[in-house]
C-alpha cells in the first residue's frame, strides 16, 4: 500500500472526533471518503498532512512512518492537500498563488514547466494570471486551488470537498479535471459530500459516520450498497 493510516484516533481538547479509523490507499488509485457533516473527514486529511496531531495511531507512506512529521516535510514527500474552502490568498494574484504552491521546491526550470502545464490544463488561470484571486468565481478559485497543489508536484493528492458550492456544470468540469490528474499518474484521496460525483471517480471508498468507518469497499460494492443508496443518493 502507498498509504496506510492505522487505528487513527483524534481529539479536539477532550472531544473525540475520530476513533480508531484505518484507511489504506493503493498507488495509482482514487480512494474516496464520504459521510455527513462532522463525521471526521476533514480531520483525517489534516492529520495526514501534518496539520493536526492524532492522539494515537500510525501513518505510513511509501514505507516511511510520517505521523509526527511537519507539514512541509510531508509536502516534500509528495502528499499535497487542497483544503476545504480552497484557502487561497485573496489579495495575491493567480500567478502569485500558483508560485506559492511550489515554495517547497528549488528546481526553477521544473517549476516553470509545471506552471506552463497548469496553464495548459486551466486556460482561465493563464488568462487571469495577474488578477487577484478574490475576484474569481467559486469554480475558478477551485481550479486555482488545484493548480496550486499541482505546482508542488504531488504523488498523492488530498482533495477536501472540491465540489462544495459549485454549480452543476462546474462540478462536471471538476470530474474531468480529477480524472485527468489521476491519469497523469497521481494517486488521489477525495473527501466529498457529493456522493454521486465521488462514486463516478472512485476505485475504493470508505463511509465515515461520527468518527468511525461504517462501510468500505470497491466501487461496485459501494454502488450496490443499500446504505449508500438510501442515505446518500436518496434512492
Ligand atoms: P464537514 O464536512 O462539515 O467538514 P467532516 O466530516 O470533515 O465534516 P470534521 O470537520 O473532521 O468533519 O469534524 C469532526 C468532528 O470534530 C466534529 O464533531 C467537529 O465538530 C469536530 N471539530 C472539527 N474541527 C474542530 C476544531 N477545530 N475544534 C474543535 N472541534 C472540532
Amino acid at each position: 500500500m502507498m498509504l496506510n493510516m492505522k487505528d487513527i484516533t483524534v481529539h479536539y481538547g477532550k472531544a473525540l472526533a475520530v476513533e480508531k479509523v484505518s484507511i489504506e490507499a493503493e498507488k495509482g488509485k482514487i480512494v474516496i471518503i464520504v459521510g455527513s457533516n462532522g463525521a471526521g473527514k476533514t480531520t483525517l486529511l489534516k492529520v495526514l498532512s501534518g496539520l493536526k496531531a492524532p492522539t494515537s495511531g500510525e501513518i505510513w507512506f511509501e514505507g516511511k512512518r510520517i505521523d509526527g512529521m511537519k507539514p512541509f516535510e510531508i509536502v516534500r514527500l509528495g502528499i499535497v492537500h487542497v483544503p476545504e474552502g480552497r484557502r487561497l490568498f485573496p489579495y495575491l494574484t493567480v500567478l502569485e498563488n500558483l508560485k506559492l504552491g511550489a515554495s517547497a521546491r528549488s528546481d526553477r526550470s521544473g517549476i516553470n514547466s509545471d506552471l506552463e502545464k497548469v496553464f495548459e490544463s486551466f486556460p482561465i488561470l493563464k488568462e487571469r494570471r495577474n488578477q487577484k484571486s478574490e475576484s474569481m468565481s467559486g469554480g475558478e478559485q477551485q481550479m486555482l486551488a488545484i493548480g496550486r497543489a499541482l505546482m508542488a508536484r504531488p504523488k498523492f493528492l488530498l482533495l477536501d470537498e472540491p465540489s462544495l458550492g459549485l454549480a452543476p456544470k462546474v462540478v462536471d468540469d471538476l470530474y474531468y479535471i480529477i480524472r485527468d490528474i489521476h491519469e497523469s499518474g497521481v494517486s488521489v484521496l477525495l473527501v466529498e459530500q457529493n456522493v454521486s460525483l465521488a462514486l463516478r471517480l472512485a476505485h475504493y471508498g470508505y463511509v465515515l459516520e461520527i468518527g468511525s468507518v461504517i462501510l468500505q469497499g470497491d466501487m461496485d460494492e459501494l454502488k450496490d450498497n443499500e446504505i449508500i443508496n438510501r442515505a446518500y443518493l436518496g434512492e
